[in-house]
């Protein structure tokens, strides 16, 4: 049977609010913070997140013009607020600054999505101690004192939703990756803590573990393999990826942001603790 369209409409929103799926704006009211949000995957979650009607909070390096087209962009397009902070997340008092700015403008954060990161690549006996300690406060130490801050907010309103963006290496390891490797699989350990100490609550904490993502600094490395060995883009982008991916493709950045806001719906409210992987079934070899 045809149905007027308004009634649809009922329909439609009552499935969506007993289901959760993802669609409409079912996080009108809520708020997110997104680590490392200026580009990449940060910048598509946050994205997704605001077309269903989140309050966005963007953090991350950029200059002043880029940060002004992506608050412009993203509330014009989805009629949200959008704040930033430039914080450097390597440094714990700035890191303080930003929670206590944030708890002043929004008591209660209802989504933390912990994505900032950055890589160093060197054999570990000459890793610098400096690469070392930043990139461990940046991918791991950062987490953690964004659930210390905001955890006992989504507390009182018994939901939160705790994203974190690790890898497939915190799962397996790659030669020369050694701080990369140690703090994404300390992520993952983390989440699975976080996620027992909360599991009476509405509140999940789970990680994402994505393969290669195309991003720009994976163009990059196909378009140098691509000169390097006289290949068309496609053809090095396939070589590439086979040495990592059976399925010999890339993760779309939208196809993490679009679990990261699964994640945030009602049907996950028992999904908490896990690794979600997003890697062609590279780690399942
Ligand atoms: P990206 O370089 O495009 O984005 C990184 C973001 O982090 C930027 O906004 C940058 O400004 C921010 N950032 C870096 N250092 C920071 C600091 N000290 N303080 C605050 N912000 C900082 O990278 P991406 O590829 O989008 O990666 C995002 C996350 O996804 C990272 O945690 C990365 O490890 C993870 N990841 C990426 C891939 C991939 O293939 N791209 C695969 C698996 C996991």
């Amino acid at each position: 049977m045809r149905l007027p369209i308004a009634f649809g409409r009922i329909i439609t929103r009552a499935m969506s609010s007993s289901t959760g799926a993802t669609t409409e704006r079912f996080l009108q009211g809520r708020s997110a913070l997104i680590t490392g949000s200026t580009s990449g995957i940060g910048l598509g979650i946050a994205k997704s997140l605001a077309a269903r009607g989140c309050d966005i909070l963007l953090n991350g390096f950029a200059d002043e013009t880029v940060v002004n087209r992506l608050k412009n962009d993203i509330s014009s397009n989805h009629g949200v607020n959008v704040h930033f902070f430039s914080t450097d997340l390597a440094k714990p008092e700035e890191l303080n600054e930003m929670c206590n700015s944030i708890k002043s403008m929004y008591p209660v954060v209802d989504i933390i999505v912990n994505n900032a990161g950055f890589q160093h690549v060197s054999p570990i006996d000459e890793f610098p101690d400096e690469k070392w300690h930043d990139l461990l406060e940046v991918l791991l130490g950062a987490p953690f004192r964004l659930i210390k801050a905001f955890l006992p907010g989504m507390k009182t309103q018994n939901y939160g939703r705790v994203i974190n963006i690790s890898s497939a290496h915190g799962i397996i390891a790659s030669p020369n990756k050694s701080a990369y490797v140690a703090a994404k699989h300390g992520l993952v350990g983390l989440t699975k803590v976080v996620a027992l100490e909360t599991a009476e609550m509405n509140i999940t904490c789970n990680s994402i573990c994505p393969g290669y993502v195309e991003t720009p600094i994976f163009e990059f490395q196909v378009k140098s393999l691509a000169e390097k060995e006289s290949l068309e883009y496609t053809e090095a982008k396939k070589k590439f990826l086979s040495n990592f991916h059976p399925s010999k493709e890339a993760v779309r950045v939208t196809d993490v942001a679009e679990m990261t806001t699964f994640l945030c719906t009602d049907a996950c409210r028992n999904m908490t603790g896990s690794q979600i992987t997003m890697d062609g079934a590279w780690t399942a070899k």
